[in-house]
């Protein structure tokens, strides 16, 4: 039997707000304390007596867990679980949580963006104007986007749905997915070379790990028949940078759209960015107000389901099942990135 509420402590975040987390966890009539705490000594004393912890940053280290002993969960912001040891909260039999898609429409559209912002040109032309420039002649030539062929690396949830976003402009979709049997809704699966020689623009959606770092450098390069534009949402180093600006500069590719980089924030000295053909962001394409919104309350949510005896939407250490500090009931489901 319990003898006080629960308690919920969010170690740290960097949100404005947490109306969405006090929402969600007043439902199970817990206590919610706000931390910001980050080292291991503060970590332990404000977290001794938590039942549940929602962490961004603060490192959740084998000895910080091992003096949390009523600690039943960790609700992770986001996808990355990086800040826990994992091994540790497994053998302590607390679970982990995470929200691997509360921005797949922000990162797909952002794709679709920088596809459509590189291919009519509009940021150029919005630079010329804007010092003093009336001609269109200044973006020549442009292509029509219907009928050009998008070649995605890696076809998961984001690279789907960039390709059902980008249907209705008549642009056609394949792409390259070594992990995927079957023709995803509506895109041709198709070999890594021919990808790379058929694309006019090619998206990469694919995860960053030993196997993806550099997947796409000098040979690479050489390989792309259409000179496409090259869309970056997924991770930098996933891009041999080195190649990419030698790509450019020697016209294998016509131009890029990156929202991550191998270095971030990049040196003022990087050349993509004096580029006219590059157009960047600083990896944001997962943000918006509700994809904010829509995490704080599903990794509050999260700790509630755990609290109450149920498993959560996704379960990141799969082998704490069978030994949970807290008996769950219904169905379990696992996540990875
Ligand atoms: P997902 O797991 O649903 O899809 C990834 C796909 O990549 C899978 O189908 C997998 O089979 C495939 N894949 C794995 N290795 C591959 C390889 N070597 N070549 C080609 N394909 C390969 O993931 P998702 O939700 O679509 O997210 C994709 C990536 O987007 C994430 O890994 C993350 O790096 C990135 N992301 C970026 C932002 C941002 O703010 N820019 C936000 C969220 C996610």
């Amino acid at each position: 039997m319990k003898d006080r509420p629960y308690q919920v402590v969010i170690t740290d975040c960097d949100h404005g707000s947490i109306e969405e987390e006090k929402e969600v966890i007043s439902q199970i009539g817990a206590e919610l304390i706000l931390a910001q705490v980050r080292n291991e000594e503060e970590l332990i004393r404000t977290c001794k007596e938590a039942d549940g912890l929602i962490n961004q940053y603060a490192l959740l280290n084998r000895k910080v867990l091992e003096n949390l002993p009523q600690c039943k969960v960790i609700a992770r912001y986001g996808v990355g679980v990086d800040s826990v040891d994992l091994k540790a909260a497994t053998d302590l039999g607390i679970m982990v949580a995470n929200v691997p898609d509360y921005c797949i429409e922000e990162v797909a559209s952002h794709a679709v963006a920088l596809i459509l912002t590189l291919a009519r040109k509009t940021a150029l032309f919005d630079r010329q104007v804007k010092s003093g420039q009336w001609d269109f002649r200044m973006g020549i030539p442009i292509g029509r986007l219907r009928g050009k062929m998008l070649g995605l690396i890696g076809s998961g949830k984001i690279g789907l749905g960039v390709a059902k976003m980008i249907a209705p402009f008549g642009v056609k979709v394949m792409a390259y997915d070594p992990f995927l049997k079957e023709n995803p809704e509506g895109i041709q699966l198709k070999d890594f070379e021919t990808v790379l020689k058929e694309s006019d623009f090619i998206s990469i959606h694919c995860p960053l790990n030993d196997s993806t770092r550099h997947l796409i450098g000098e040979r690479e390069f050489s390989k792309m028949g259409k000179k496409p534009l090259l869309i970056n949402t997924s991770r930098g180093p996933i891009i041999d940078e080195e190649a990419l600006i030698k790509a450019l500069k020697g016209g294998q590719i016509s131009g890029a759209g990156l929202d991550v980089l191998e270095k971030e924030p990049p040196d003022v000295s990087n050349p993509l960015l004096k580029m006219e053909n590059v157009i960047l962001s600083p990896h944001v394409g997962f943000y918006s107000v509700e994809s904010i919104s829509e995490l704080k309350r599903r990794t509050a949510q999260n700790v509630a389901d755990v609290l109450m005896g149920r498993w959560p939407a996704s379960v990141v250490n799969q082998e704490v099942r069978g030994k949970t500090r807290m008996p769950l009931s219904g169905s379990f489901s696992s996540s990875k990135e």
